[in-house]
């Protein structure tokens, strides 16, 4: 067995129903299988997204998109549209490390996107490159701390220690290497609440879509 059928279907012991993307071009059609005309979707923020071609798809006309990237809308109209999330059918992301295991791991700031996918939207899809598989939750936490984290507070132009030196600070010391809490005091900081999905109660609310190709951060 290789490792995205090993996590598919661990993810499936878990209640998180799996597919396979060969290619980014190919999640576009899985979309469709699950998303229907007319259903009120929203993303949350993720580079994933864009070179899946999933924000162009979403801005089609063929639902009822909140789109967090429009630049007509206020600051306020966009936490609006965050908040819109929990009422949606569906809401499409990224992951920032997914376990062989079948655990996903994710980390935010804002939160929003964390958020959902608790608890809200009916549905959540998410949208996983094969560079995001890593072994355990031990790995996760240094995929968040060494090339997550590290590569947004860069892009983001964010005044962290990871930003300026490719790591998160907590990983100078051995004590805090693997714990998920530890890290700067900057009021820049990006790595605020952390989020293990593990076993859900609700079958296959989230699916995630893993793509055979390297993908986002
Ligand atoms: S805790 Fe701070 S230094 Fe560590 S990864 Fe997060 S933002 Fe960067």
């Amino acid at each position: 067995m290789d490792k995205v059928e090993r996590t598919i279907a661990n993810l499936e012991k878990n209640n998180i129903k799996g597919y396979f993307a060969k290619s980014k071009e190919d999640v576009t059609n899985i979309l469709e299988s699950l998303i229907k005309a007319g259903e009120k979707v929203t993303v949350g923020g993720s580079q994933t997204l864009f070179q899946c071609g999933v924000i162009d798809w979403l801005k089609s006309g063929m639902f009822e998109y909140y789109d967090r990237y429009d630049e007509n809308k206020s600051r306020e109209e966009i936490l609006d549209v965050f908040r819109q999330a929990s009422f949606c059918d569906s809401y499409i992301t990224s992951a920032n490390a997914l376990t062989e295991e079948g655990e996903m791991l994710n980390v935010d700031g804002h939160c929003n996107r964390i958020s959902a996918i608790v608890h809200g939207p009916k549905q959540v899809i998410v949208i996983v490159g094969i560079n995001k598989i890593v072994k355990d939750l031990d790995e996760a936490v240094l995929r968040v701390k060494e090339i997550a984290a590290p590569l947004n507070a860069k892009r983001l132009k964010k005044n962290t220690y990871c930003a300026e030196h490719g790591r998160c600070i907590s990983l100078e010391d051995e004590k805090t290497k693997y714990k998920l809490g530890a890290g700067c005091n900057s009021e820049d900081r990006i790595c605020c609440n952390y989020v293990v999905s593990s076993y859900q109660q609700v079958k296959n609310r989230i699916k995630v879509v893993i793509v055979g190709e390297s993908l986002g951060y």
